[in-house]
């Protein structure tokens, strides 16, 4: 597939090939830019800007619902390039294609609700003859920086908004995953989006990173990726605006009362989703020691039954580590953590980068898969005797998206819930839950900023105040 810049759909001599991880066979080349490339990407977007911020609402929401409506007509091509670049099995994949069609058709609807306020300017001595408001307008160039595990709806909540608001944006897609981002692009264009408001760039990170962040036109960058990623992207951003949705190690606490069965199954699904390579995905679950042993036993035997290997295969359950060397890296981890105390309950071996669904306990509470984002199918059980020590545990890892508890007692539930130091908590859920239009963000290393089309219209947007002095008012 090629690159859109300046309009023209563009190749290049370098090229990166994009493989399937199931089975390593090539599904297409992508082109290699460089910083060249960036540099007419952002110059192409600045007039794309002048563009953009005329469009009226109408069309903005006009031109994003056809680009929805395009998806769902073409949902299964859609889902066979999710699952053929990425991790996800074809079922995954269908799931992220209709929540994809969600975020668009929600950000179509949000665009008609981006709205100012009247400002009582006569509050103050000095404000009297004077009236006025505060519209929110656009930005401006947007650049949007997506990763290889939700590798068309993380582009659609960053282009939906960016164009509901009226504002230019460059695409820098995941390089392993670059197809389904360019796949949403000619969406968009046949759509009828004016060329030059949206640019793809693909190209590694490492080359064309530099040049596209620091780069003084784009007025946000919006980033969604590694915590080690976002934090070279801020150091050398300069002055514009930042939003960073990052990784996680999410918590779940499952209390005494808790329905274990539910609890059980959907915190196997939470923790195996996407292979594991899921931000809000389960890695560390805190249950009541009085229902650890059964609780422990039924996510063990649902966690056995669960099919891997191909993910075109509509029984699998769950695919391969998005390449050999990430599934090899969290191997590593699951053997540390053994040599150090660790019980394997059930899987742990690998076999290429498909690493099989694993549930260990007794982990030390310095071992890398307790402290880090594991980011893979690996999840952690520990027996918790009370509240507070539920709490204090789930606390204890630098990082807050998401995180979830069980629990039949309201009492028990708001103290946990306000208690546990994340974005947001999923009462009888487990982590993985999110709605495309609910403010989704973290604090403490998961990031800065909310994206959720409503909430990423707010940083995607900004005030600008008309005043009027009226002296003879
Ligand atoms: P990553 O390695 O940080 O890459 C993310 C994106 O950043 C890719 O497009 C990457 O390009 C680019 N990038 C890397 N270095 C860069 C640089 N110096 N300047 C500019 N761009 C750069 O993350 P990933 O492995 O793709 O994704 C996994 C991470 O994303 C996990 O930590 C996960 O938790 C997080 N995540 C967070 C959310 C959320 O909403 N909070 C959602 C999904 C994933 P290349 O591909 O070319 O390296």
């Amino acid at each position: 597939m090629k690159m859109l810049l300046g309009g023209q759909w563009a190749d290049r001599e370098k090229t990166i090939e994009v493989r399937d991880p199931y089975d390593d066979s090539l599904i297409d080349t992508v082109p290699r830019a460089d910083a060249a490339d960036a540099d007419a990407a952002i110059s192409a977007a600045v007039k794309g800007f002048e563009i953009s911020r005329k469009l009226s609402v109408y069309d903005r929401a006009q031109i994003l619902f056809k680009t929805a409506g395009i998806v769902q007509s073409r949902l299964e091509e859609f889902a066979l390039t999710i699952a053929r670049e990425g991790s996800k099995t074809i079922r995954e994949a269908r799931k992220e294609a209709r929540r994809c069609i969600n975020t668009l058709t929600a950000s179509a609807e949000e665009s008609k609700r981006i709205q100012g306020e009247t400002i009582p300017f006569g509050s103050f001595p000095g404000g009297e003859k004077r009236r006025g408001y505060y519209e929110r307008v656009p930005i401006g160039v947007v650049l949007a920086i997506t990763p290889f595990n939700d590798p068309l709806n993380l582009v659609a909540h960053k282009l939906g908004p960016a164009v509901a608001a009226g504002n230019s944006v460059i695409l820098k897609p995941a390089t392993v995953t670059p197809l389904s981002g360019i796949k949403l692009v000619e969406a968009f264009m046949e759509a009828g989006l004016p060329p030059l408001v949206m640019q793809v760039i693909t190209g590694h990170g490492g080359e064309i990173g530099d040049a596209l962040v620091a780069d003084p036109r784009p007025r946000m960058i919006s980033f969604t990726g590694g915590v080690e990623a976002g934090r070279r992207i801020t150091r050398i951003a300069g002055l514009k605006k930042i939003g960073m949705e990052l990784g996680s190690n999410s918590p779940v606490i499952v209390w005494k009362d808790a329905d274990l069965e539910w609890a059980a199954e959907t915190c196997v699904s939470g923790a195996f989703w996407a292979a594991g390579q899921n931000c809000i995905g389960v890695q560390r679950i805190y249950v009541h020691r009085d229902v650890y042993e059964p609780f422990r036993k039924r996510f063990v035997e649902i966690t056995k039954g669960y099919k891997i290997g191909d993910k075109l295969k509509e029984e699998t359950d769950m695919g391969p580590m998005i390449n050999e060397g990430e599934a090899k890296r969290l191997e590593g981890w699951v053997r540390e953590a053994e040599k150090a105390g660790a019980r394997v309950l059930t899987g742990g071996r690998r076999m290429g980068a498909l690493l099989e669904p694993t549930v260990l306990e007794n982990v030390p509470r310095n071992a890398k898969i307790h402290v880090e984002e594991v980011f893979g199918p690996t999840v952690n059980l520990y027996p918790v005797d009370d509240a507070d020590q539920a709490l204090a545990e789930a606390n204890s890892i630098d990082y807050g998206l998401h995180a979830a508890l069980f629990t039949r007692d309201v009492d028990m539930a708001f103290k946990l819930a306000y208690g546990l130091e994340c974005g947001g908590v999923m009462i009888n859920d487990s982590t993985d839950y999110r709605l495309d239009s609910m403010p989704f963000g973290g604090i403490k290393n998961s990031g800065l900023g909310r994206e959720g089309i409503k909430f990423a219209l707010q940083e995607m947007t900004e005030p600008k105040v008309i005043c009027w002095y009226l002296p003879k008012s």
